[in-house]
């Protein structure tokens, strides 16, 4: 099994990547915060608890991401692998998610950080924000707080992976080709 975390700031560009790499790896994508606008449509419990925390630009409490991950990985036993686009975002989720794999006897391949700076960030977002409908992509001093929370409470699971010799940094300016041909070239010699 091949199990790739797809790391980096809001807006820097791992949905994109992702639907590229499950084209030519044919792994399974989970995207906790597509999960959460899908609750968040269909007027759900779960996600009329994450819109309290999305609209802030904050995270959703460990307790609800983390179920509602395992289930989603829990739903695919026939799994090839797995691509984890926006979890972990915290050290908990990252040891939760660690603790998930050992029990189905795999474990995380690599990390993959897309490197963008702040500022290129928050202009991507601003521009997504007038046709992605997301609110939280609509308020600059929203924008701000989600690079402030991945600051401080998700950039950490870098290290946390490079401890394990798995993180990769990639530079996510250039075109969605080139970006996803250094991906690639991780991929291969994984
Ligand atoms: P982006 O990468 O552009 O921030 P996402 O779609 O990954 O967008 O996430 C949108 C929002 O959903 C986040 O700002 C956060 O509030 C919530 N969210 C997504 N994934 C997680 C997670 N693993 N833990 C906590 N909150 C999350």
């Amino acid at each position: 099994m091949i199990n790739l975390i797809l790391f980096g700031p809001p807006g820097s560009g791992k949905g994109t990547q992702a639907a590229k790499i499950i084209e030519k790896y044919t792994l399974i994508h989970i995207s906790t915060g597509d999960l959460f606008r899908y609750e968040m449509s269909h007027d759900t419990p779960l996600g009329m608890q994450a819109k309290e925390y999305i609209g802030k630009g904050e995270l959703v409490p460990d307790s609800i991401t983390i179920g509602m991950l395992r289930n989603k990985v829990e739903s695919h036993p026939e799994a090839k692998g797995f691509i984890f686009d926006g979890f972990p975002r915290t050290i908990p989720q990252a040891e939760a998610l660690d603790a998930l794999l050992t029990g189905m006897e795999t474990s995380i391949s690599a990390l993959i950080a897309l490197e963008v700076q702040d500022e290129e960030i928050i202009k991507r977002i601003m521009l997504r924000g007038e046709t992605s409908g997301r609110p939280d992509d609509s308020d600059e001093s929203i924008i701000r707080n989600r690079i402030e929370v991945y600051n401080s409470e998700t950039a950490p699971v870098f290290d946390y992976y490079k401890q394990q010799n798995k993180s990769y940094s990639i530079n996510g300016i250039g075109t969605i080709e080139e970006i996803f041909d250094h991906i690639s070239e991780v991929l291969d010699d994984l």
